[in-house]
């Protein structure tokens, strides 16, 4: 309750799927939209509370290529999928939904305890409090050059520094920068396939032929990486060895051979940029 008695509630933006700390009236802004990296919605800026969202969503629980994936239905703001990553210390959620529903809190419970929530990037953080509050005060790890995003913090959140961070056994956090300064994937070493997966958030978006990849500042606003940051974004990418590569939103999935693939798609981005 606010000091006057008002209910506080928690509002989550209609574009990016963001929920702020807290208040009794809608905020004015949602400062992850007005970034050049996203957009405030055609209508204005528009916010749903906690009740709205869970009233009026259920989450798909799939399993695609031997991971499961969670992802609000009907799709809801920039519509990512959240991944259960099953490790010998119990599970890592990796991304943030932007609603807490309890058909989802069941299917994670159902596949045993949860070690940890993880998230790529702000456009990602979604519901993060919330999700950390519905799983036993579950850590939530976000790369720290990207705090001044955070729109409401965990109770437990967790910080974290540097370029990378064994979080459970062969499951490391991955510092990818480029779209953002703290952009992180979740390099699985040894599943869902043998040869491990990348989980790049979207600092390396699987193109809709699945075959190719490309690196983008911003993917909603057609901004482009220059060579200098493509090349540092290759540069961590390529020393790690993986199979597979799953991208942010549903079937954006490239099986087999990625890591080739990627080396193909990183040549071909800097002959585009070159030409
Ligand atoms: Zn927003
Ligand atoms: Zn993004």
């Amino acid at each position: 309750m606010a000091a006057n008695g008002s209910p506080l509630k928690a509002w989550t933006c209609e574009a990016c799927g963001v929920q702020q700390t807290p208040s009794v009236t809608f905020p004015p802004r949602c400062p992850i939209c007005e970034d050049e990296r996203q957009y405030v919605g055609w209508s204005g800026q528009r916010w749903q509370t906690r009740e709205m969202l869970t009233n009026s969503h259920r989450t798909q629980v799939e399993e695609t290529h031997g991971v499961t994936t969670l992802v609000l239905e009907p799709a809801f703001a920039i519509n990512q999928r959240a991944f259960l990553i099953p490790t010998d210390e119990g599970q890592i959620v990796w991304e943030c939904l932007a609603a807490v529903t309890s058909d989802a809190v069941a299917a994670i419970r159902a596949r045993g305890p949860v070690k940890a929530i993880a998230i790529s990037h702000p456009h990602f953080y979604g519901a993060m409090a919330d999700w950390g509050e519905a799983l036993d005060g579950a850590p939530v790890y976000v790369h720290a050059a990207d705090e001044a995003w955070l729109q409401r913090r965990p109770a437990h959140l967790r910080l974290w520094e540097g370029d990378q961070l064994n979080l459970a056994p062969n499951v490391d956090l991955v510092r990818l920068g480029s779209h953002f300064d703290g952009s992180a994937g979740l390099w699985w070493k040894t599943g869902p396939r043998r040869g491990g997966a990348l989980f790049p958030g979207d600092a390396v978006q699987v193109s809709s032929d699945r075959r190719f990849a490309s690196f983008m500042y911003s993917y909603p606003n057609h901004l482009p990486l220059g060579p200098k940051a493509l090349m540092e974004l290759r540069r961590r990418v390529e020393a790690m060895s993986f199979e597979d590569v799953f991208g942010f939103n549903t079937g954006r999935d490239m099986i087999g051979d990625a890591q080739a693939k990627l080396a193909a798609s990183f040549d071909r981005y800097l002959r585009a940029v070159a030409a």
